[in-house]
């Protein structure tokens, strides 16, 4: 039986944060498990010759040296380091290391182009840049626009001008000693995904990580548990990544799979989980969609997994049921942002799953729906999603935008930009992000449940739903449909997808349009960029 609403809210009422005055993620991540339980494992990579672990001993050495490495190159305290690596060991060392310095590490995705990484390596004034070979290749064809990045490391291979990451790591001396960091000291700087404009650079205290662990245990079915094991496709230069995987595992002592592919494959992440024995995922919602095509997962591949958490995105009903059916879990759904995260969430163990809510406010965290004055408003009405300051998961700054930083709050509360509702118990029902939702012959229509809905449709892989200008209407529904295989576009398959909309949801939210696409634009994270959905839909289709 499930445990009642009652239960969770006593959870959240007896819950206190124990915030010390001095913290550091390096301390907490790795120093303390390398003293405590030297040879247990960290890190599990996977190589040719088959499945192997990396214990907190090698990870605390071989950051510990990076950290003396930079520091011989220069690198202090509150210098801003690159770390433009994917999901691999070298990556979660240069991470610690970075916060050893004290210094501030800029997480970058390698799928960037070279004008992604020349935004962001110009704005954090990056001094270092740990690479893969090939990426350094691409930062040094714009090195004229970074004028402040000074030393280029060298992961996997070699770059012209560029120092190799083992050959330093070799001379280096052995033993560093993490800097004592203020809990409040900056530690990281996270890009937004740049879903709605240009991304913006979310500086973060070394306490983020301690914000986010009640956010990671309770969507985690009370995380950790003996023998868990985390797995994410999501990359780490993604607060998705980092702070709801990577960095929270670590704290807890419990092993992270470093690896990536170059494409997600769900085929491939199933057999990986099989591999390593994963218990742990996060999967955005955009990757649950891909792993849905597959028959059977769980069965077929031998893959027995404890909790799987999703976010970023709507997650929707028909997913949720998936879930249950493939891997016999429910998906527990959370929500935040690279401002402040993981700060709503569903925990199925606690509390009952609402199909459709994206979950109640996480332990620890006061989340409210205001009206424009940014006074609270009363179950059922639609309004702007807050979370109250202080709240330890929250951004510091966001870096070079006072401005922005500013606009961001209203009084005691952070504004995220997203539009809810909440219910008597108290759960959060995302409407859409404040630019998303469409407003169409005087009803407010937020994309995720029509996009649901159209998604639960055999012919449908992906959707994507905006609102384009219509004269009479303001708006009307937009959909961008990637087919599955074997489904053919025409009249026949637009109307039977409009039905299916009208009958199962509402006649008022049924897309007047329908567009086939071979695929839908993304962000690096994996989102769905409806603002250049909604920009090609009005060009396609002038208002009337
Ligand atoms: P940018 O701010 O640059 O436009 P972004 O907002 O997509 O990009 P992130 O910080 O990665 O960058 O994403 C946070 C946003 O993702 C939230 O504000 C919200 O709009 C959306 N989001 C996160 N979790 C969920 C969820 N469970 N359901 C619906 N939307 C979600
Ligand atoms: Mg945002």
């Amino acid at each position: 039986m499930l445990p009642d609403v009652q239960g969770y809210d006593a959870l959240v009422r007896d819950f206190r944060w124990n915030m010390p005055a001095r913290y550091n993620i390096a301390e907490a991540c790795c120093d303390r498990w390398a003293a405590a339980t030297p040879d247990a494992p960290a890190l599990i990579r996977c190589r040719d010759a088959g499945v192997q672990a990396v214990s907190f001993r090698t990870l605390r050495q071989r950051a510990d040296k990076l950290a003396n490495a930079l520091q011989a190159l220069g690198v202090t305290r509150g210098d801003r380091v690159g770390i433009l690596l994917p999901q691999c060991v070298e990556a979660a060392e240069a991470h610690l290391a970075v916060y050893k310095l004290g210094a501030v590490a800029i997480p970058l995705f390698t799928l960037f182009g070279p004008d992604a990484l020349a935004y962001r390596l110009a704005d954090s004034g990056a001094k270092a840049l740990i690479g893969t070979a090939e990426e350094l290749g691409t930062v040094q064809a714009i090195a004229d626009q970074v004028p402040d990045l000074r030393h280029w490391i060298a992961v996997h291979g070699d770059a012209p001008g560029a120092h190799g990451y083992e050959a330093l790591l070799t001379r280096a001396r052995d033993r560093f000693e993490t800097a004592d960091t203020a809990a409040d000291e900056p530690a990281v700087v996270i890009y937004t995904s740049g879903t709605t404009g240009n991304p913006k650079g979310a500086l973060h205290a070394h306490r983020v990580l301690l914000g986010h662990l009640p956010g990671v245990e309770f969507p985690h079915e009370m995380f950790p548990k003996p023998g868990d094991r985390f797995w994410t496709p999501a990359d780490w230069a993604w607060i998705g990544g980092l702070l709801d995987v990577l960095l929270p595992a670590l704290a807890h002592g419990v092993p992270v799979v470093a690896h990536r592919f170059a494409k997600f494959d769900p085929e491939q992440a199933l057999a990986l989980m099989a591999a390593t024995e994963v218990r742990n995922t996060f999967m955005p919602p955009t990757a649950l969609k891909m792993l849905r095509q597959v028959d059977r997962p769980a069965e077929r591949f031998g893959v027995r997994l404890r909790s799987i958490g999703s976010g970023g995105e709507t997650l929707g009903a028909e997913l949720l049921d998936w879930g249950r059916d493939a891997f016999g879990l429910t998906i527990n759904e959370f929500y935040g942002q690279t401002e402040c995260n993981l700060v709503v969430g569903n925990c199925a163990g606690q509390m009952a799953v609402r199909p459709g809510a994206m979950g109640r406010p996480i332990p620890g965290h006061t989340v409210a729906v205001l009206d424009a004055d940014g006074h609270p408003l009363p179950p059922g009405q639609e309004g702007r999603v807050a979370i109250r300051a202080p709240d330890p998961v929250m951004f510091l700054e966001y870096l070079n935008k006072p401005e922005a930083t500013r606009a961001k709050f209203t009084g005691d509360w952070l504004l995220t930009g997203d539009t809810a509702t909440t219910d008597q118990d108290g759960y959060l029902w995302f409407v859409g992000r404040d630019d998303d939702v469409i407003t169409s012959a005087g009803y407010r229509i937020g994309p995720g449940e029509v996009e649901d809905c159209l998604g639960a449709h055999p012919a449908v892989a992906m959707v994507a739903v905006v609102g384009v200008p219509d004269e009479l209407r303001g708006q009307r529904i937009k959909a961008f449909i990637v087919l599955n295989p074997g489904h053919d576009a025409g009249d026949t398959l637009t109307c039977a997808l409009q039905d299916h909309v009208k009958t199962r949801l509402a006649a008022h939210e049924y897309p007047r349009e329908i567009a086939y696409v071979p695929a839908l634009p993304l962000t690096a994270t994996g989102k769905i960029k409806r603002k250049d959905l909604r920009e090609r839909g009005a060009d396609a289709c002038p208002a009337g």
